[in-house]
């Protein structure tokens, strides 16, 4: 920590008016501080402008999201966890649902704030490109009162906006058209979750019928990460209107983006690379768009099944929201607190969500899920009577269909090996009275002998742990196999 605390002020008046009239009595020297997750990262960094920081964390008239006829106004100070939640952000705005799921991790959804978001200005910021494609618009608000300013615009170079040091951002205005559209997005970064972005892209786009078949009607491409701000390629949107998507399209795409950003060598990527990936993903967006199923009405690309899986469960009843994702784990209060936590948005959400409910300290609830298995080497639906496999209904036969497939292996077994894992499994039960379970995919029969011969030796709690954490494992690769399913 390169700052210390006693050279600072920090002051939480708790309401709106008195943030403001602090920041206009004296304008600059307060910085309003949302949820802290970028301010103290500068603060740590000793790095921060100014030393008298006033709170607007859990400010009333900067919370919730506000549905109306034709728009949503989601308070500058939701957090992440709140957007991905709610339910017609997940719906209608995929792109923002999404993007508040890829930022951070868990601990940083529950704090970071779309306004901060926005005004920490970062170009790699993953909730601009959306604000973007969807055409949002700000308002902003001060003892002046308030003004509405569009969001695209509102950045004007690299850490520039139109906002004085007096004014804070108080919503962010959606209109609700969007249903109409396809909608696209992706994000590359070093890893799957918890990275910040290489190139990130949010696009919506609708045809219609032509002459020869179908053109486009309208089209929306928002990039973050090849620039000093995130950029809409309007440029490409107005070139491309009333033609139809062919190859000769793709192409004129891909160059037309290339020659539109300017991305950067840094310490996440290289200028090549994002111009060559951000090209590729503009071409995809263009194709995905073309096909037949992606014509009208709201559809998200990148995985089509886990869009599709998605969208259908979270509208869903709760039981059969809970009945459905069951096989997945086997655990009936692990499905139950799923179904609770819609509308999730992407597969990263589903299986952070999974991870905080299975770490709930329900012994009773881990070895529901664990009896929920066949033994390692009975997978067959006529074993199910000796597996302890619950009732054969539609669920559980699926359940029981994906342990024959993670214990594909172990049916091709040697004999020899097959007996010694009877025996394991037998000695297992007898000493934990429960039967073994060990995430199968990708073991060989004899890796599995060993892991179980060595987990013999485990203590009564070591082993619960393991067999928890190999449950963990499973339910992901089963969450992945549900979701990619039509
Ligand atoms: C570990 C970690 C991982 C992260 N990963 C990602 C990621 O993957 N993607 C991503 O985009 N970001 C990421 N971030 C950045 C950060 O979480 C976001 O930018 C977040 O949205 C900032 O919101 P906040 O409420 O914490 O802002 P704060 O830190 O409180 O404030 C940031 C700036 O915004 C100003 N501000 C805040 N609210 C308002 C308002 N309503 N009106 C006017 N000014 C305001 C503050 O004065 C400050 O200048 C990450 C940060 C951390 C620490």
């Amino acid at each position: 920590m390169r700052s210390d605390p006693a050279d600072y002020r920090f002051v939480a008046p708790g309401n709106l008016q008195g943030v403001m009239s602090l920041l206009a009595e004296q304008p600059g020297e307060w910085l309003p501080i949302a949820g802290g997750t970028d301010v103290m990262v500068q603060y740590a960094a000793g790095k921060l402008n100014g030393r008298n920081l006033v709170s607007i964390w859990n400010l009333p008239e900067l919370q919730g999201v506000q549905v109306l006829a034709e728009e949503i106004r989601v308070g500058a100070g939701c957090t992440y966890t709140e957007i991905r939640k709610h339910e017609i952000v997940g719906r209608e705005f995929p792109l923002l649902a999404r993007a508040a799921s890829w930022t951070g991790g868990i601990a940083n959804q529950n704090r970071g704030t779309l306004g901060g978001n926005i005004v920490n200005a970062s170009p790699a910021a993953d909730s601009l490109p959306a604000l973007l494609a969807y055409d949002a618009e700000l308002i902003l608000v001060s003892v002046r009162g308030e003004r509405r300013v569009p969001y695209g615009g509102f950045h004007s170079g690299y850490k520039k906006m139109d906002l004085a040091p007096y004014e804070l951002i108080r919503a962010i205005c959606i209109p609700r058209v969007s249903s109409d559209y396809f909608q696209y997005t992706r994000k590359v970064g070093a890893r799957k979750a918890q990275a910040i972005s290489k190139v990130c892209v949010a696009g919506l786009g609708k045809l219609r019928a032509g002459t020869n078949g179908n053109v486009i009607d309208e089209v929306r491409v928002a990039l973050g990460s090849v620039a000093p701000i995130p950029l809409r390629l309007t440029e490409l949107e107005r070139a491309v209107k009333g033609r139809a998507i062919d190859a000769e399209l793709l192409q004129f795409a891909k160059r037309n983006t290339m020659a539109a950003i300017q991305p950067i060598d840094d310490i996440r990527s290289t200028a090549k690379y994002r111009s060559v990936v951000a090209g590729n993903l503009v071409a995809e967006f263009f194709e995905q768009l073309r096909m037949p199923t992606h014509s009208q009405g709201t559809r998200m690309c990148g995985a089509p099944g886990l869009v599709d899986v998605l969208a259908r469960w979270n509208v869903v009843d709760a039981a059969t929201a809970a009945n459905e994702i069951l096989p997945c784990c086997g655990s009936r209060a692990w499905a139950a607190a799923m179904a609770a936590r819609r509308p999730l948005a992407a597969e990263a959400d589903v299986l952070a969500t999974s991870d905080e409910i299975w770490h709930s300290p329900s012994e009773a609830e881990w070895l529901e899920a664990f009896r929920s298995h066949p033994r390692i080497g009975d997978t067959g639906i006529g074993d199910s009577g000796k597996s302890g496999a619950r009732d054969l209904d539609g669920k559980t036969v699926k359940a029981v269909g994906w342990s024959e497939q993670e214990q594909r292996k172990v049916a091709d077994a040697a004999a020899l090996t097959k007996l010694a894992l009877a025996d394991g499994n037998r000695e297992y039960e007898r000493r934990f009275n429960r039967i073994f379970i060990v995430c199968a995919t990708g073991k060989s029969p004899e890796e599995i002998l060993f892991i179980l011969n060595r987990r013999l030796n485990n203590d009564e709690a070591s082993e619960l742990q393991e067999a928890w954490e190999q449950q963990r494992q499973i339910t992901h690769i089963r969450l992945r196999k549900w979701l990619q399913s039509q």
